[in-house]
């Protein structure tokens, strides 16, 4: 039976629809968006809200999440803290889970990833092999686990199994890397293969290629990865740490960004990740090429990797989407406003985002990051809602102070600049709710399977 929904507004490409009735059906899909109820039979359901489209997650370690806080703390100030030293962390933690563990903390991750707003998820997934870094005896157990524990919260799944063959450049992999390894093209085509044939068990999952980096795989191994995958979107880290670019100039006496535009045909698949380095040319190299950045500012920031050159990107048609990375900060108004905000600081100027939009630097941030996060996922569609697509969104809440009070025309910029999770009345999945008040509706039981989990593994 269809169910219609009755929101204060729906934001649509062309503008607000205040009010909208938004009519499903029981799978969730949209039948109808109109300003007036059209039907006197089906169920209605009342919200005193504004919804917008789902925040789309373009990159996301989910084991990471079990370790936020933890690389805080340091008692030798003699030592040096960088990214290299976090990695360490990060390797120790992702050498001690088993698939169940890593199951449960993706659930909990998940289920906070809905009630912060997002509704899709592109998992760059590394962590493929048992503890002793053999395979497990179905490929992709670990990448199953992940499209389990996105089933189970409800977002949708982009899982990108990840190519990681080396060390560094030129380098056999390290002892703490076991887990991650694909020794050739051919082993890495079957972990792919495995992966998507995982995703048939799950409706909202599909796969992506990641090449974790041009330090971890060489140029003739992603070139016949390359040559297999002509469809998916392509997930790679590029130049996040100064010492990266020093690596690859000595080994390919070119610059990460360069190497990979003079080498392989880059193409509106390719999703950079950070890309925090550029030269002058480089930024032109990316945005001339129609591939997009995948930009992560909290765990950027956390990580002190740099400032990503956004502005200038930007004035040259470039386009980028969000993610939260090591889940340091999971609230996308937040990676939105510190992009921003990072760019406010360097040039001494405010609304660094708007190029478009009427001026508007929330809508403008909210559509970049959701129609470059779509891409990110595979997914062309441009239309934030429309007859036919699954009914995804988050809903604004109508009765915070600052909502209640503003016009529509206000509603985005002050929702960025100012808002948090509290802003929210829900996330709603394929017409259902899956948070609703800041909260995954099943919370109270992913969370005791978590604590249990964290319990077990004492890292926290
Ligand atoms: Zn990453």
């Amino acid at each position: 039976m269809s169910k219609i929904w009755k929101f204060d507004g729906l934001l649509l490409n062309e503008g607000w629809m205040c009010p909208c009735y938004v009519t499903t059906n029981e799978q969730g899909i949209i039948e109808e968006i109109a300003d007036k109820n059209t039907s006197s039979s089906a169920v209605i359901e009342v919200v005193s809200g504004y919804a917008i489209p789902g925040f789309q997650n373009a990159h996301s370690h989910a084991f990471q999440y079990a370790m936020s806080g933890l690389a805080e703390i340091h008692p030798d100030p003699t030592s040096a803290d960088d990214f290299w030293s976090w990695r360490e962390t990060m390797y120790n933690i992702a050498l001690s889970m088993d698939p169940d563990q890593f199951e449960h903390i993706a659930t909990m991750l998940y289920a906070e990833m809905l009630s912060h707003g997002y509704t899709h998820v592109a998992e760059f997934h590394y962590v493929h092999h048992n503890k002793d870094g053999l395979r497990y005896d179905h490929l992709a157990e670990m990448g199953t686990r992940l499209i389990a524990a996105a089933q189970t919260a409800g977002i949708g799944i982009t899982l990108i199994p990840i190519f990681y063959q080396k060390g560094g450049f030129g380098q056999a992999p390290g002892f703490k890397q076991k887990r991650f390894i694909s020794a050739t093209a051919k082993d890495y085509l079957e972990l792919l293969s495995a992966s998507e044939e995982a995703t048939k068990n799950y409706s909202r999952s599909n796969v992506g290629i990641g090449i974790h980096s041009l330090r971890a795989v060489d140029q003739y191994a992603i070139q016949a990865t390359l040559a297999e995958t002509k469809r998916l979107p392509i997930h790679i880290h590029i130049a996040e740490q100064l010492k990266e670019v020093e690596d690859c100039l000595a080994h390919y006496q070119q610059r990460p960004v360069e190497w990979l535009l003079n080498t392989f045909d880059v193409h509106s698949h390719f999703h950079l990740v950070h890309a925090t380095h550029l030269n002058k040319k480089e930024i032109s190299g990316i945005a001339q090429s129609g591939a997009h950045v995948v930009l992560c500012p909290s765990t950027e920031g956390n990580l002190g990797d740099g400032i990503f050159p956004l502005s200038t990107f930007q004035q040259q048609g470039g386009q980028w989407s969000i993610g939260t990375d090591s889940h340091i900060g999971l609230n996308p108004l937040e990676e939105l406003r510190m992009l921003d905000y990072g760019q406010r600081l360097t040039t001494h100027r405010r609304n660094q985002f708007v190029s478009y939009a009427n001026g508007d630097s929330g809508l403008f941030g909210l559509d970049m990051a959701w129609k470059a996060g779509r891409k990110a996922m595979g997914n062309q569609e441009e239309a934030y809602f429309a007859i036919g697509q699954s009914f995804d969104a988050v809903v604004i809440d109508s009765q915070t102070p600052h909502i209640a009070t503003s016009s529509p025309q206000h509603i985005l910029a002050t929702l960025i600049y100012s808002g948090d999770r509290s802003s929210f009345k829900g996330t709603l999945v394929r017409g259902i709710w899956k948070a609703k008040d800041g909260k995954h509706v099943s919370f109270d039981s992913i969370l005791s399977q978590y604590k249990k989990t964290i319990a077990k593994l004492k890292i926290r």
